[in-house]
């Protein structure tokens, strides 16, 4: 069972609630193999006086089949298998809520770290096209994050800690286990057929965590994702673009949202220390660096949609400016806002002129689907209200504790 969380399950429906997670006990100094790469993995074979393709193998069947249990490895030795039980466990985070949409979106919020830990989130989205069915998940890396972005919940929430790559890697694997929770290990597979480094945190700054978690998902005897298929998303990290350039080969996102350095000074503060004329140069550095590789086609534009802000005729006209040497694809996000939001959701009708405007000059441009509405799709959110219930419910827990001790002194 998970760790003891109190969530308040009052007005959650049957798939909307707290929930314990199906994993193996916490135990102390037990090493978790979950977020292991495969080269870490060898090498913890090799200590243990055993062959390197035992990490295969155990990879297999952690991330292909979802088993937490040793004693389930049948092609491992039983003494091995004795062995591994002793010293090491698979263990993704604690879920600790999930809400499942009726449009087929998911939500998990889950705790990491010990004791009282912290709250992440992760979503799925479902979604159809000429490729085929998708289901896209968008994955956390960092508790909170530092680089207060004035349009987003979870920069308001600050920065608490970066993500180990178990906890990362482990929102994937929580993520498609889902879906086979029920069925016989044998049958089952893997789901989630895109990832985005897009959810809580900026992944370039828990970059060698987000790495390794990127080379699970590309890895064979892992997830053994098409590089196209794994996105990693950014405010705009100069250096550490360069860096991700080097170290593997992904699909890049840019979190833009404004067409020029005053208003994104104002929107996505790292601005400040990297402004969009750097930020375009690493962009087009990363494109050239292996330009016929299918990731690296393109750059994807992030652009949320902020009423009376960054929406009018003149901020689509200098998007086209600025990304007239940048092979790119525009996604427009209409703006979800959350409670005490500065900002409103663009009208319709401005998003459509703008994504006109955009397209017709030859751009990609959609418009992202708001999907999940009824359960707070909107990075940080779902995390924000399942933080104030357990607040409430611990807080009610204490004034029983008072109230029965007033009892028992005046008894
Ligand atoms: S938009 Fe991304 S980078 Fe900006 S505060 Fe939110 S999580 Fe951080």
């Amino acid at each position: 069972m998970s760790s003891a969380v109190v969530v308040s399950s009052e007005n959650l429906d049957e798939k909307q609630q707290s929930v314990s997670t199906p994993v193996v006990h916490a135990v102390e100094k037990k090493v978790n193999l979950l977020g292991m790469s495969r080269a870490e993995l060898e090498k913890f074979f090799e200590d243990l006086g055993e062959k390197k393709f035992r990490a295969g193998q155990v990879m297999k069947w952690i991330h292909q089949y979802f088993v937490t249990d040793f004693a389930e490895m049948s092609n491992i030795s039983g003494k091995l298998r004795e062995k591994l039980e002793k010293i090491c466990e698979i263990k993704a985070p604690d879920v600790v809520h999930r809400n499942y949409s009726k449009d087929g979106t998911r939500k998990w919020v889950f705790r990491v770290g010990d004791g009282e830990g912290s709250l992440v989130e992760t979503v799925l989205i479902p979604a159809e096209d000429k490729t085929g069915a998708r289901k896209t998940l968008c994955i956390s890396s960092q508790v909170g994050c530092a680089l207060d972005c004035s349009f987003c919940s979870t920069g308001k929430q600050g920065f608490q800690r970066d993500l180990t790559p178990a906890e990362i890697i482990g929102q994937l694997w929580m993520a498609n286990y889902s879906y086979m929770e029920e069925v016989p290990v044998a049958e089952r597979e893997r789901t989630v057929t895109n990832v985005v480094m897009m959810g809580m945190g900026e992944p370039l700054l828990n970059y060698d965590a987000v790495l390794s978690s990127m080379q699970l998902m590309l890895d064979d005897f892992a997830y053994g994702m098409s590089k196209r298929r794994v996105t990693l998303s950014t405010s705009g990290v100069v250096p550490k673009i360069d860096q991700l350039a080097q170290d593997i080969d992904v699909a890049l996102a840019i979190s833009l949202h404004a067409p020029n350095d005053e208003l994104r000074n104002e929107l996505v503060p790292i601005n400040k220390k990297y402004p969009l004329q750097q930020l375009i140069a690493a962009c087009q550095r990363y494109l050239a660096k292996d330009g016929n590789e299918s990731s690296r086609r393109h750059v994807t534009i992030e652009y949320v949609m902020l009423d009376g802000v960054n929406d009018k005729p003149e901020h689509a006209q200098q998007l086209l400016k600025l990304l007239k040497n940048l092979p790119s694809k525009i996604n427009l996000i209409p703006f979800n806002p959350f409670p005490h939001a500065p900002y409103g959701r663009s009208s319709r009708n401005r998003i459509i002129a703008f994504q006109k405007t955009l397209s017709d000059a030859g751009f990609v441009c959609t418009i992202r689907q708001t999907r999940g509405d009824d359960i707070d799709a909107a990075c940080g959110q779902l995390v924000g209200q399942v933080a104030d219930r357990t607040r409430r419910a611990e807080q009610w827990k204490k004034k029983v504790a008072q109230q029965q001790e007033i009892l028992r002194t005046q008894g």
